[in-house]
C-alpha cells in the first residue's frame, strides 16, 4: 500500500507521507502545503486527507465471548477496545455478534522524573482526547470511598509543549 502516490484533489500535487497525530490518528497533507508552527497556519495548499485508522488486534480476550479484542480509534481520537467477534450492520443499523466495548480513558507512561512533593516517580498520563499531564505514580482513585488517594502532585502540559507540535488542534475540520 503506497499511499504517497495519492494526488491532491485541490491542486494536483502529490500528497506527503502519512503523519500521525498526538491522539494516534493518521493524515496526509498536500506536498504543496506546510504547517508553520510559529503562525499556527497552513502555508500553501491546505488539503488534508484523514486516513482510516486500522484496528489493532490486542493480546487481550473478550471477557464476554473469548474472542480477541481489537483497539479502535474513533474519528474524534477516542480509543476503545472492542470484541473482534462484533461488527456493525450498516443496513440494519444494529450491532451483530458480540457487543463488548471498553472505552480506553487514557494511557500512562513512566517518566524518569521524581515527584517534587514526595520523591516517588512521576508518570505521564494521556487522556482520551490527547491531553497530557504529569502526575505522581502514587496517586490513585479509591472508587469505594470516591476520593483520591496518595500524592496529589499534577502538572498539566500546555498544548504548546505537546499537541500543537503536530498542528493537530489547528487543522481544518474533517470532511464528512
Ligand atoms: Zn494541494
Ligand atoms: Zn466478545
Ligand atoms: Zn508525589
Amino acid at each position: 500500500m503506497n499511499q504517497t502516490n495519492d494526488i491532491c484533489p485541490k491542486c494536483g500535487a502529490p500528497l506527503s507521507d502519512v503523519t500521525e497525530t498526538a491522539t494516534g490518528r493518521k493524515l496526509q497533507r498536500c506536498s504543496q502545503g506546510s504547517w508553520n508552527p510559529q503562525t499556527h497556519k497552513n502555508e500553501g495548499c491546505d488539503y488534508v486527507k484523514w486516513l482510516e485508522v486500522e484496528p489493532k488486534t490486542l493480546d487481550e480476550l473478550c471477557p464476554k465471548c473469548g474472542a480477541p479484542l481489537v483497539l479502535q480509534v474513533t474519528r474524534f481520537g477516542k480509543k476503545m477496545k472492542k470484541c473482534s467477534a462484533g461488527s456493525w450492520d450498516k443496513e440494519a443499523k444494529k450491532a451483530i455478534g458480540c457487543d463488548y466495548i471498553e472505552w480506553v480513558n487514557g494511557t500512562t507512561e513512566k517518566l524518569n522524573e521524581i515527584c517534587p512533593k514526595c520523591g516517588h516517580e512521576l508518570v505521564l498520563y494521556t487522556t482520551a482526547n490527547g491531553k497530557k499531564m504529569k502526575k505522581c505514580s502514587t496517586s490513585g482513585w479509591d472508587s469505594a470511598a470516591k476520593k483520591a488517594t496518595g500524592c496529589d502532585f499534577v502538572v498539566w502540559l500546555k498544548a504548546g509543549q505537546t499537541a500543537s507540535d503536530t498542528g493537530e488542534e489547528y487543522l481544518p475540520p474533517e470532511e464528512f
